[in-house]
């Protein structure tokens, strides 16, 4: 049987759903897409790509409109609140290994558009919107899929990308073991340019402080700014505009009120579930873990998800790997969850928001030494940019077709 013959549901919309949708239909599946919302969910939320996961998109013929309607930053800083620019990285140190090296700072809906636009004339796709699902069951040879208005629909295989409250974890009894932070993140996003008032300011800085650390990304429109919330504060206070406008005059005083173009707060946690793959029904991004954002690595951890565990469904479906290899696909993933993104970003917040000043300083000071250092530089940027993460899966990619070209790691 063609492999055009094989039908997969992607379960979400967001950017996980839609990577995997683009990497099954160019593989030669059909897709059908489902999301419950009416339409493509538009809020802000990760707004970094990584140069591994521009790689693995580059196969799709995307990256370059990614790039239009993103920002190019070549560099991300580390700064003490008080002393300014500490630690600089340049991401040009690693242009003999990738085509992409910069961090692309765009927002993830802009990825979930893109791909929509590519797939709308393709026979092999389809999008439901609209359409909640409450589960899905493995049949060992084919996965059903419920639907919240109590109809099922079958298919030879089901992928899982909604989100961390994913119902289709759920319905499979799977845990979703792990520790959240105690403070939330409020992030307040501002179109004021914050970078006519604090030298060096890069597009993406993490900024060290003993009484509120906080991050500083830029996006098109914007400068995005997030803070901790402590458990003093409500969330409904975090949120109004005297707590956000308080934030933003510490970060730079101006005698007028900030235009606030935008604001959330959400509770940060790590978290990952007991395996990716039940039979015919696996799981990606959210739905399989989540991850404190600094650093910028759950979004980009999900989509490179996708893309190794869509394009080994393909070859699954299509008898070129057989069954058990999907297993180890998926553990795959799984143990890059847990030793490299959950390893990394708990890291990140622990260098910027460490309790103890001494502790605080000295992750400060290692950050310097580091940039100072050209090749210790190099080293950080290959781990923070994701290549050192992509490098594990190579001979994952490579078997089906996907280790991106041009790449030199
Ligand atoms: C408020 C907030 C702010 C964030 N900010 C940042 C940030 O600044 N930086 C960062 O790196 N990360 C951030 N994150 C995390 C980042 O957004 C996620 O890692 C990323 O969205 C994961 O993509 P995903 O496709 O797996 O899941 P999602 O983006 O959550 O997409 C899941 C999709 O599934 C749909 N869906 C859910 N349930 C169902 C169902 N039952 N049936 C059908 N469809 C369903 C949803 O509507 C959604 O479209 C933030 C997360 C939140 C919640």
């Amino acid at each position: 049987m063609s492999l055009a013959s094989k039908h997969v549901a992607v379960v979400g919309a967001g950017p996980v759903g839609c990577a995997a949708a683009v990497t099954l239909v160019e593989a030669g599946v059909r897709v059908t897409l489902y999301e419950a919302a009416t339409v493509l969910p538009r809020e802000l939320r990760a707004s970094t790509f990584h140069p591994a996961t521009l790689e693995l998109l580059h196969r799709f013929g995307i990256v370059d409109e990614l790039i239009a309607r993103g920002l190019v930053a070549p560099r991300f800083a580390y700064r003490d609140r008080r002393r300014g620019q500490v630690a600089s990285f340049a991401l040009d140190t690693v242009r003999d290994l990738t085509r992409y090296p910069f961090r692309l700072q765009c927002e993830q809906f802009k990825l979930c558009d893109i791909v929509l636009e590519k797939l709308a004339n393709n026979e092999r796709f389809a999008v439901q919107f609209d359409s909640p699902v409450s589960g899905a069951v493995d049949h060992g040879d084919h996965a059903e899929l419920r639907f919240e208005d109590g109809t099922a629909a079958d298919f030879d295989a089901v992928i899982g990308a909604d989100g961390a409250a994913s119902n289709i974890r759920k319905s499979l009894g799977l845990s979703f073991d792990g520790m959240t932070y105690e403070d939330r993140y409020v992030i307040v996003s501002t179109p004021f340019e914050l970078a006519d008032h604090l030298p060096d300011l890069a597009y993406v800085n993490y900024i060290a402080d003993p009484d509120e650390w906080l991050v500083l990304l830029r996006t098109v429109d914007l400068w995005r700014a997030m803070f901790p919330v402590g458990a003093d504060e409500s969330d409904d206070e975090a949120l109004t505009d005297d707590a956000c406008e308080r934030r933003l005059q510490g970060v730079v005083a101006k005698p007028e009120r900030y235009d606030i173009a935008h604001r959330t707060i959400y509770r940060v946690h790590q978290r990952v579930t007991d395996t990716f793959r039940v039979g015919r029904v696996l799981l990606a991004g959210d739905a399989a873990h989540i991850n404190n954002p600094l650093g910028g690595m759950g979004m980009n951890g999900g989509v490179h998800d996708a893309v190794l565990l869509g394009g080994g469904l393909a070859a699954m479906l299509d008898g070129s790997v057989p069954d058990e290899r999907l297993d180890h696909y998926a553990d795959l993933r799984r143990r890059l969850a847990i030793e490299f993104v959950r390893r990394h970003t708990h890291q990140n917040a622990v260098s910027l928001s460490a309790p103890d000043p001494e502790a605080r300083q000295q992750a400060l000071e290692g950050l310097e030494a580091r940039a100072a250092d050209p090749d210790e530089a190099r080293a950080f940027v290959v781990q923070a940019s994701m290549l050192s993460a992509l490098v594990e899966m190579r001979d994952e990619l490579t078997e089906i077709g996907h280790w991106p070209e041009g790449t030199t790691l």
